[in-house]
């Protein structure tokens, strides 16, 4: 990101489904350079909040229930 922002490929870099997974993303790479964000930008946390039924959440690692699929009008 600071590489992004040096060689002005980009004024500012925006982050918010990170933070859903990781709150404490800021002080993960602070502490650690290399490290990997664990959002995998499948935006079903996204999926979610536009269906204004589901809580927003990170849904990756914890599959909505099939009834939580299709209150979003996904397929399963
Ligand atoms: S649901 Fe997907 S996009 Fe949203 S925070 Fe989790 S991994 Fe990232």
């Amino acid at each position: 990101m600071e590489e992004i922002i040096e060689n002005k490929t980009a004024d500012f870099i925006s982050m918010s489904g990170p933070f859903i997974r990781e709150p404490n993303l800021v002080t993960n790479i602070q502490d650690n350079k290399d490290y990997q964000a664990q959002c995998v930008s499948c935006n079903r946390c996204v999926a979610a909040l536009m269906s204004n039924l589901l809580p927003i959440r990170c849904y990756n690692n914890s599959f909505p229930k099939k009834k939580e699929y299709q209150m979003m009008n996904l397929t399963v």
